[in-house]
């Protein structure tokens, strides 16, 4: 994969990604995703998005942490 803005190759990684739900901040970890070596531009695989928002769309059962930090 080539960065679109750059053109320089990307290598995956797993960082934390966050996902803002309403007044929520979301974090997961080791996502892959892919890093630009040169503009530091990521992005996060498509498939993955797919599965955080199918994986988000079974939390509405659940109440937030109140002992989030
Ligand atoms: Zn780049």
């Amino acid at each position: 994969m080539k960065c679109p803005y750059c053109n320089a190759p990307m290598t995956e990684e797993l960082l934390d990604y966050i996902v803002d739900i309403d007044d929520q901040e979301i974090r997961l970890e080791d996502v892959p995703t892919w890093v630009c070596e040169t503009c530091d531009y990521t992005e996060v695989e498509e498939e993955v998005i797919e599965a955080v928002e199918d994986m988000l769309a079974h939390l509405d059962t659940v109440q937030a942490d109140p002992e989030e930090e």
